[in-house]
């Protein structure tokens, strides 16, 4: 696989975009306006900048400066006709995503290309079958951020061929070299069902006046050898992206320790969404 499309550039999408050009790929991103293609483009710069001023960027990845010379901003989806990968890393929402699947499936012209999408919690058959080629839609669940983190959850529905998840395998691990995990089509997969409701449990401490945000944060890194604690891990992910994945979860379960506690959906109301607001449990500067 050589050309790559990503659909979104922010947090994930620039983060799967910058690894897949320093592996050597052609990507184009796709955002859905000027403004969020500027965002996008600058989250990249960025990115590469303070890689490269780290001393991060190998020699066959070349400078911050070579690397973005790899990557295409657009706004337009076409510009993903002739990609062999599209991998989409747009909002949580089931109905944005299947719609952009349908239209995806009009537009991307090889016949072997492969559909991914980046979703923590969505069902990949609701997205395998919004296409005319299920077996080639799949879920490859990239970590945040992606740059430093090595893990990739690979996520086949029941109709995805094993051609399609055994070629996902080869360029998440050959090419990316990120280090997959199996995963079944349930919400969640593997980390988010286990690492969501002990994020919920947290804010439902700090929301019930049991302990203040920094001494569950400070329990959590000094006495579990957490690298960072729950709180400020929800800001990191995105409080909004944190709702939407309980939601999907509690949607899939039913179980009462998914739902989201009032507190979060409050804050994801007032858009105190975290890190990328500059406030949520804790305030950036
Ligand atoms: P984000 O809000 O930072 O970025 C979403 C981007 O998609 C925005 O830049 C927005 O402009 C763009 N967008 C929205 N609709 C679009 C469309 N129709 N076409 C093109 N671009 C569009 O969100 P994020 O945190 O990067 O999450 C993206 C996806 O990755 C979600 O499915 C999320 O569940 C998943 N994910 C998030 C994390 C995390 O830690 N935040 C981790 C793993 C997976």
């Amino acid at each position: 696989m050589k050309n790559v499309a990503v659909i979104g550039g922010g947090l994930m999408g620039s983060g799967i975009a910058e690894v897949s050009a320093r592996a050597g790929h052609d990507v184009v991103v796709v955002e859905s306006s000027d403004d969020a293609a500027k965002a996008a483009l600058g989250r990249l710069e960025k990115s590469l900048e303070r890689a490269e001023a780290k001393g991060k960027l190998g020699a066959a990845e070349g400078t911050a400066a070579d690397v973005l010379a790899r990557i295409r901003v657009e706004t337009d989806l076409d510009s993903t006709a002739d990609r062999d990968i599209v991998v989409e890393a747009i909002v949580e929402s089931e109905a944005a995503k299947v719609d952009l699947f349908k239209r995806l499936d009009s537009i991307v012209a090889a016949p072997d290309a492969i559909l991914a999408s980046n979703t923590s919690s969505i069902p990949i058959m609701k997205l395998g079958v919004a296409t005319s080629r299920p077996t080639q839609v799949i879920g490859i669940h990239f970590f945040n951020p992606v740059p430093v983190l090595q893990l990739v959850e690979l996520v086949p529905s029941l109709l995805t061929s094993p051609d399609t998840t055994e070629r996902s395998r080869a360029w998440v691990e050959g090419s990316l070299s990120k280090q997959a995990i199996d995963c079944q089509d349930r919400a969640g997969f593997v980390v988010n069902a286990l690492l969501v409701p002990f994020i919920l449990s947290a804010i439902r401490m700090y929301e019930s006046g049991f302990a203040s945000a920094e001494d569950i944060d400070r329990g959590l890194v000094l006495g579990a050898a957490h690298p960072q604690g729950p709180l400020a891990l929800a800001d990191l992910i995105g409080l909004d992206t944190t709702k939407a994945v309980a939601e999907s979860l509690y949607e899939e379960f039913k179980e009462p320790l998914y739902a989201a506690p009032p507190l979060l959906q409050r804050m994801v109301d007032a858009g105190l969404l975290g890190r990328k607001t500059g406030r949520g449990f804790y305030t950036y500067s």
